[in-house]
């Protein structure tokens, strides 16, 4: 680029991976943004001078440590633990702790970009990062899981605070992990704050915090599809996981008269055609959330079919939500579903969708939400979490749900404001350029910072 009034897409990601080599989820995800909004700061100069996106793709800080612990047996692990601390120009950091073997450099600096634009649009004061282990929680005991997360957060606890770090929830970490860390925070600095969300609602969680970023997707394809005209009334719906994000995704869905009528796993999907209903909601939700069980158990309990490895992409449907992981829809995928039939994707999950995925959705012109705007309720409902923790208040499940739909509306409206373009709502770069424009001009009132 050098001083010249113009970046160059090619030429942005070509220095981005150089300085960042063998991180391709974090490429994946900038270029996903770069795309979009490189056009806007070409015809914007004061970003290029002040060179916000290559501030914007460098993290503040990235914090790498060991964690080590030891399991019932006596025996010593070591996993390694991370917190990206991304930008705290718009808030304190705020993002997800993901404890999965999968989990690298990469995956979290991708997560804890998109974090970025995702806290940007929820019109809430904060900013972002995304942090974790490379430790499954997976088959150990209840007092491995405890020992890993007090381990964890002995070191955690020096880089947080609740106007410095906020940490909440991911893959793998939910209200039992939640409550160990928490513990061990009270018990390392005596003092009892608002420092993770996600908490249990006996010591300062907030209601529907839990259910929030299903919800608040199921809400966000309601927008979608009532701007065109639309309802969610008999839609048939394919969900990916069954996990937080699928299960509460699936419970508003059939809440609001749509037929749920997938589910899945790492081992595989069930497809039970007459639709879950509230009893099997219930069933799948203690299965899941407190047996850990696995979801072909359902098919057993409900007589319905069980596909072992497979992903659901290939049942026909009216509306598609991946909630489980990121790059869970490629091309072929995309294909299927578009051949199908279905009419819109909402994704409950972090980029679950391949971009050349999403190139196939924006040429059939089906409605294609990407995760930073469909699934914000959850960091949403965590932002009020944390007012309430400093309010030392508990608000009402209905007051939270009520202030969760207006904003889930908010980021619909924005993504119309600045993707609308010839009869089709381009809702990748209305969001990119919405979460984008706050962030920048926070950045630009800084000065060089
Ligand atoms: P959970 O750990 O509760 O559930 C994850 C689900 O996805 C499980 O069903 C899991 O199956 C499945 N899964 C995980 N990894 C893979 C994989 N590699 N292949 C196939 N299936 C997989 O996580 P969440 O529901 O919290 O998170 C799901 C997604 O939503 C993630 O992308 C996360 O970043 C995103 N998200 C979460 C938010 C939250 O508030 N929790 C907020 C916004 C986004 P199994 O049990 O077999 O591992």
């Amino acid at each position: 680029m050098g001083d010249k009034l113009q970046i160059d897409l090619d030429d942005f990601m070509t220095r981005l991976i150089g300085r960042n080599p063998g991180e391709t989820e974090f490429h994946q995800a900038v270029h996903e943004v770069a795309g979009t909004v490189i056009p806007y700061i070409n015809e914007n100069p004061k970003y290029i001078h002040s060179r916000i996106l290559e501030r914007m793709t460098e993290p503040d800080r990235t914090i790498i440590f060991r964690v080590c612990w030891e399991d019932d047996t006596g025996r010593i692990h070591v996993n390694r633990g991370y917190r990206v601390q991304f930008s705290n120009a718009i808030g304190p950091y705020k993002g997800g702790i993901r404890f999965h073997p999968s989990v690298n450099l990469s995956i979290l600096k991708f997560l804890g970009f998109e974090q970025t634009f995702k806290n940007s649009l929820t019109t809430l004061p904060m900013g972002s990062g995304k942090g974790g282990a490379d430790f499954d929680p997976k088959g150990k005991s209840e007092r491995e899981v405890m020992r890993f997360c007090q381990a964890f957060m002995t070191e955690l606890s020096q880089h947080i605070g609740p106007n410095v770090d906020i940490p909440a929830g991911d893959i793998g970490v939910g209200t039992r992990e939640i409550s160990f860390m928490f513990g061990q925070y009270k018990r390392l600095f005596n003092e009892f704050t608002g420092v993770l969300t996600g908490k249990a609602l006996e010591y300062g969680g907030s209601l529907i915090r839990k259910e929030a970023t299903g919800y608040g997707c199921a809400y966000f394809m309601e927008e979608m599809l009532k701007h065109k005209g639309g309802d969610l009334k008999g839609k048939v719906c394919v969900v990916s996981g069954s996990g937080n994000v699928a299960l509460y995704t699936a419970e508003k869905l059939i809440q609001l008269d749509a037929k749920v009528v997938t589910l899945s796993d790492s081992s595989g999907f069930i497809h039970d055609p007459d639709g879950l209903n509230e009893e099997k909601m219930a069933y799948i939700i203690e299965l899941k959330t407190f047996k850990r069980g696995r979801i072909s158990e359902y098919a057993k309990e409900f007589k319905c079919k069980f596909y072992p490895d497979k992903k659901p992409w290939g049942i026909p449907c009216d509306l598609a939500f991946p909630c489980a992981t990121q790059n869970e829809i490629d091309e072929k995928d995309a294909k299927t579903l578009v051949k199908n039939g279905c009419q819109a994707v909402a994704e409950g999950a972090n980029m679950p969708t391949l971009a050349e995925a999403v190139e196939v959705f924006h040429d059939a012109q089906i409605l294609y939400a990407p995760g930073k705007a469909s699934n914000a309720g959850g960091v949403a409902v965590s932002g009020m979490e944390m007012t309430q923790n400093t309010m030392h208040m508990a608000w009402g499940q209905e007051d939270v749900d009520l202030q969760l739909r207006g904003i889930m509306s908010d980021i619909h409206q924005q993504c119309i404001n600045f993707g609308a373009e010839e009869g089709y709502i381009n809702y990748v770069k209305g969001a990119n350029l919405a979460g984008f424009k706050k962030v920048a001009n926070a950045m630009l009132a800084y000065g060089v910072v």
